[in-house]
């Protein structure tokens, strides 16, 4: 069974003291909390996590030298096979979190088909994790991972499952489809994950498409949910997928405040948008844009208008088909196309590490009742700044509703927002190689 909505706009379709970890138990539950930053981490590597060699080279290869708050507190963890609730501000490196967990504990010479199951809400977030399976599991030759999303034939997507891959991306409506086509199993199942998991939890259908799923795996199995916002209401919903879980928060949501980011708004009318947009990024000094806009329509035709003032542009937004939109991500992703128009499909966990700059040309709106803008502003928001570089923020504010907004953002991450200065200094906004 398809859904006919789409998976991603509307419902389906991280001083010394702050340093400091902090460990309470509540209930069977057990809570680690801690500053969420970068620094003081330089005692600990990779191999403090006694790792599989092969990993360890892949690890070497991808750049990574030393691991992050979020990774030095949930791999641990993970690897002694907890289920974990895991909060940290975007771009920390939390995929890495469950797919190293994954891949250490997986038998590297015999794996069982379908080990692992990831879930998540967008197919360029499927993609995106399977490719890190790929990259990170690159010196394990057995272990094989396969993403599956909709838009694809059901029939290729049988296909490949032949191949018994061990471990299994994708988003909820295909992975049900393909469960109940019987092309799918999961009674090997040891590992369940849902990243970006309160996005996938407040949406009525997706959530009961993963409810089912998960009852379809055995109960024996470690569930690891991810996300770098977690609502009241998703954190109780959470606690029902999991056994013993262990929380871990790299800071608490007030102060998620987006390190390194440097924000501001613009004051403009809605017809003097474009004018503002093309003397900013005329102006400012960028590696890669993200501009969000509210809707499809909006999308195409501001990618439109910019691509014919010669700025290098490219939309992805939910009205393209699948192959296009993995498509325009691979090539965002590999740099080909400075500036990227996007709705909110590309909001969160999407990683784009060269983007330092992202334009609210529309602010966000509310989407549900539980998921609000200003959550969905911290996540467009967080699209900059990925592991510790600097980035820009500007929103730009044309109604009463929008001010509002601005406000509401302000007051929950407790931070200040200022009006856009007439110049801003290129190193505040982008690390100088
Ligand atoms: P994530 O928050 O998982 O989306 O990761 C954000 C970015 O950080 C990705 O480009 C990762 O490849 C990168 N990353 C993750 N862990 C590390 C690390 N320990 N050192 C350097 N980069 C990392």
């Amino acid at each position: 069974m398809e859904h006919n909505q789409d998976e991603d706009l509307n419902p389906y379709s991280e001083d010394e003291d702050q340093n400091e970890t902090k460990k309470k138990t509540d209930g069977d539950q057990t809570k680690t909390t801690t500053g969420g930053t970068l620094s003081n981490l330089h005692s600990t590597g990779f191999k403090d996590f006694l790792l599989k060699a092969e990993l360890i080279r892949a690890i070497s290869e991808a750049g990574f030298e030393h691991p992050s708050e979020v990774q030095v507190n949930a791999i641990p963890r993970a690897l002694e096979g907890k289920d974990i609730i895991c909060q940290a501000k975007s771009g920390m490196g939390k995929t890495a979190v469950f797919v190293l967990a994954i891949l250490q504990s997986i038998d590297s010479k015999k794996p069982d088909p379908v080990s692992a199951l990831v879930l998540v809400h967008t197919k360029e977030l499927a993609y995106q994790i399977h490719r890190e399976f790929e990259r990170l599991g690159k010196y394990l030759v057995s272990v094989k991972s396969q993403v599956f999303y909709g838009g694809i034939s059901v029939e290729k997507d049988r296909e490949r499952l032949t191949e018994d891959p061990a471990i299994v991306v994708g988003t909820p409506a295909r992975i049900l489809d393909l469960y109940r086509r019987k092309y799918l199993k999961f009674d090997k199942l040891r590992f369940f994950v849902l990243d970006e998991c309160d996005k996938m939890l407040d949406q009525k259908e997706m959530g009961r498409d993963i409810t089912e799923i998960f009852t379809k795996t055995p109960i024996d199995k470690q569930v690891m949910m991810l996300s770098a916002t977690f609502s009241k209401e998703v954190r109780k919903l959470a606690s029902k997928f999991m056994q013993d879980s262990e929380e871990i928060l790299i800071d608490d949501e007030a102060k998620l405040v987006l390190e390194g980011i440097l924000q501001y708004y613009v004051n403009v009318r809605e017809d003097q948008k474009n004018k503002k947009l093309s003397d900013l990024l005329d102006n400012l000094l960028f590696n890669q844009v993200i501009i969000f806009v509210s809707k499809v329509e909006r999308a195409i035709e501001l990618n439109k208008i910019l691509r014919e003032c010669n700025f290098p542009s490219l939309t992805i937004h939910s009205g393209l088909n699948v192959e296009d939109r993995i498509e325009r991500y691979k090539q965002f992703k590999e740099g080909i196309g400075r500036i990227l128009v996007s709705t909110d499909l590309f909001a969160r966990g999407v990683d784009m590490e060269k983007v330092n700059i992202v334009i609210n040309y529309d602010m966000p709106k509310p989407l549900t009742d539980k998921q609000d803008e200003i959550d969905t502003y911290l996540h467009r928001v967080g699209r900059t700044a990925r592991f510790g570089t600097k980035g820009l923020a500007i929103s730009f504010v044309s109604s009463p509703d929008e001010l509002e907004t601005l406000k509401k953002v302000q007051e929950r991450f407790v931070l200040k927002i200022s009006e856009l200065p007439d110049t801003i200094e290129t190193d505040q906004y982008m690390n100088q190689s």
